[in-house]
């Protein structure tokens, strides 16, 4: 997959209004410079799966996800790049008129399976159904993701200046990455775009391995707008603020919310004077296209 951007993971300051007088500094790492369809942290996550696939002896890929999933049309992109036949479980009913996200899946040659809500939670019973597909868990959560997005902070120079790591988290796959990877000390903070979820945090700490103790962990759960893919004029308008200021492209579904955190608890004193956090951007712009036309000042831009 020599097409894609590594070089373009620049590290970059921004300079928000809501910054200004504070004695804070924030950096983004820009994973959505990676590759348009293959955005930010879902190449990470999806790596060492597919540098297993070819000896594992199947014969194609699949995977699972919503209509609008960010997994989906990187998978679908990555087999393409790589000639690896693949095909989505898709959940819900088969749209009349398929989302961007769907219609990049199927031009890059992903087999569409469209399965009921109900269906589509025992996937057990869905992988059973074809005995010669590698199967990818839904979001790329797993051992092998968790380690792919280990390897995101050795996209940056000077790991040791920060203080803070921040990312929007869905499964928690990549959060757990980060933690794995942030050196002692380093405070670790994941930004749910989901519904509260109790068992979240467990989550996470397990698949990063560390103890519920540890408190170089937090996760913000107080940020999704309402839910997953939920929106507001508030959000919107805070996105499009962001890009008139500082040229920062954000997504809706997750790193809008994330950033939208951060200035939240700023105001709110919760990030002390003298931090220096790194905001990994964890691409998912093409998510954007689902919006109603002139929502945003960008789409895409990057
Ligand atoms: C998928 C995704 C996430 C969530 O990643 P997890 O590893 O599932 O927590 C965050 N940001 C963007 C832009 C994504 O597409």
């Amino acid at each position: 997959m020599d097409t894609l951007h590594l070089e373009a993971v620049v590290t970059e300051p921004i300079f928000p209004a809501w910054l200004s007088g504070k004695d804070i500094q924030l950096f983004v790492l820009r994973l959505d410079r990676i590759d348009k369809e293959i955005s930010g942290n879902k190449f990470f996550k999806l790596k060492y799966y597919l540098e297993a696939f070819p000896e594992t002896g199947f014969s194609s890929i699949g995977t699972f996800g919503g209509a609008y999933s960010n997994h989906i049309a990187a998978t679908a992109a990555a087999c393409q790049r790589l000639h690896i036949p693949c095909r989505g479980i898709i959940r819900g009913e088969e749209p009349e008129i398929y989302s961007h996200t769907l219609q990049l899946a199927q031009r890059k040659g992903m087999r569409l399976h469209f399965v009921s809500r109900a269906d589509y939670r025992d996937k057990k019973n869905l992988m059973a159904r074809h005995p010669d597909v590698f199967w990818i868990n839904e979001g790329g959560l797993g051992e092998e993701g968790v380690q792919g997005a280990a390897t995101i902070l050795e996209n940056i120079s000077d790991k040791h200046f920060f203080t803070h790591i921040i990312s929007a988290v869905g499964t928690g796959t990549t959060v757990a990455g980060l933690i794995r990877a942030a050196l002692p000390g380093q405070k670790v903070i994941g930004v749910s775009v989901m519904k509260a979820n109790e068992e979240l945090e467990k989550t996470i700490r397990a698949m990063a391995g560390i103890s519920g103790q540890n408190d170089d962990f937090q996760l913000w759960q107080d940020y999704h707008f309402g839910g997953y893919a939920r929106k507001n004029a508030l959000l919107l308008e805070f996105m499009n603020q962001l890009w008139q200021e500082t040229r920062l492209p954000t997504d809706f579904v997750y790193t809008a919310k994330a950033m939208y955190a951060v200035r939240e608890e700023m105001e709110q004193g919760q990030i002390a004077n003298g931090s220096k956090i790194l905001f990994v951007h964890t691409g998912g712009l093409q998510g954007n296209l689902s919006l109603p036309p002139g929502s945003l000042a960008f789409l895409q831009c990057n």
